[in-house]
């Protein structure tokens, strides 16, 4: 992969003190953009691989997740 796409990943924003550790956000994630922390939580290890599908955001259950920045429309 070119660099320039290399620096265009989605920006991923994770609120670990909202998180509780359920780890759907990890199982859900087609892309595996997620590793889990051995509390559950996730670390974001690949954002390059982001597809912005925002099953991720979805799902979780406790909104700690934030797919895309502020173009989300959120912060
Ligand atoms: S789905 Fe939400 S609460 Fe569950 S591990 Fe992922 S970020 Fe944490
Ligand atoms: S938006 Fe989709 S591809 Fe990106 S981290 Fe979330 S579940 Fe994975």
């Amino acid at each position: 992969m070119k660099k320039e796409e290399k620096e265009k990943k989605v920006q991923i924003d994770v609120n670990l003190d909202w998180c509780k550790g359920c780890g759907i956000c990890v199982a859900f994630c087609p892309k595996k953009v997620y590793d889990r922390m051995p509390d559950g939580k996730p670390k974001v290890a690949r954002p390059e691989d982001c597809i912005q599908c925002m099953l991720c955001e979805l799902r979780c259950p406790d909104f700690a997740i934030n797919v895309g920045g502020e173009a989300n429309g959120r912060k």
